[in-house]
């Protein structure tokens, strides 16, 4: 077990295209070992979530999980859970606004217009397929998330910056008043 360090912006990983994991190299000791390591990353840092380009690994692979999270206290818990090849189905044009925040943009928060209803179809972390419908945070989480695999970032989808926040800043003036 390992805690691995994250890129920060800047860092061209972060904008690069992911490469898809094969199903051979996803079931060998050393992938699995990755995983296990970026799930405690996650968890160092009190991420909701985090992807493998955010710990400079080019691969399609995100882990998400939500328990008590000191960086977003109003969450409700999301079971722990492996995405690996993640497909992205919206079931819905209607957005909304998340405040969001990332491990590699350090103390800033945004907002961000997201889908409020999607699909991800996955491979977990035993190659057996997955799909989920999430609504509302948790399928912004994974938009979020899912965005890393493509290279984006959460600024990228900031369409008013000028919520563009520091977290002292947004914990005084809007924390919990939307
Ligand atoms: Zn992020």
């Amino acid at each position: 077990m390992a805690i691995l360090k994250v890129a920060a912006m800047g860092n061209p990983v972060l904008r690069k295209v992911s490469e898809p994991v094969t199903a051979e190299e996803l079931l060998c000791r050393p992938f699995q070992t990755f995983l296990d390591d970026l799930i405690d990353t996650m968890r160092e840092y009190d991420g909701v979530g985090i992807a493998a380009p955010q710990v400079h690994v080019g691969k399609r692979a995100a882990v998400m999980e939500v328990h008590q999270n000191p960086r977003y206290p109003q969450l409700p818990d999301f079971p722990l859970t492996v995405f690996i090849n993640p497909l992205v189905t919206f079931l819905t044009d209607e957005e909304f606004d998340m405040w969001e925040g990332c491990l590699s943009v350090p103390d800033i928060r945004g907002k961000v217009p997201r889908k409020k209803k999607i699909r991800v179809d996955a491979w977990d972390r035993q190659g057996q397929t997955i799909s989920m419908d999430a609504e509302g945070v948790f399928a912004a989480v994974l938009q979020h998330e899912l965005d890393h695999l493509d290279g984006k970032l959460f600024v990228d989808r900031v369409r008013d910056t000028s919520t563009l926040t520091f977290l002292k800043e947004y914990q005084r003036y809007f924390a919990g008043k939307d």
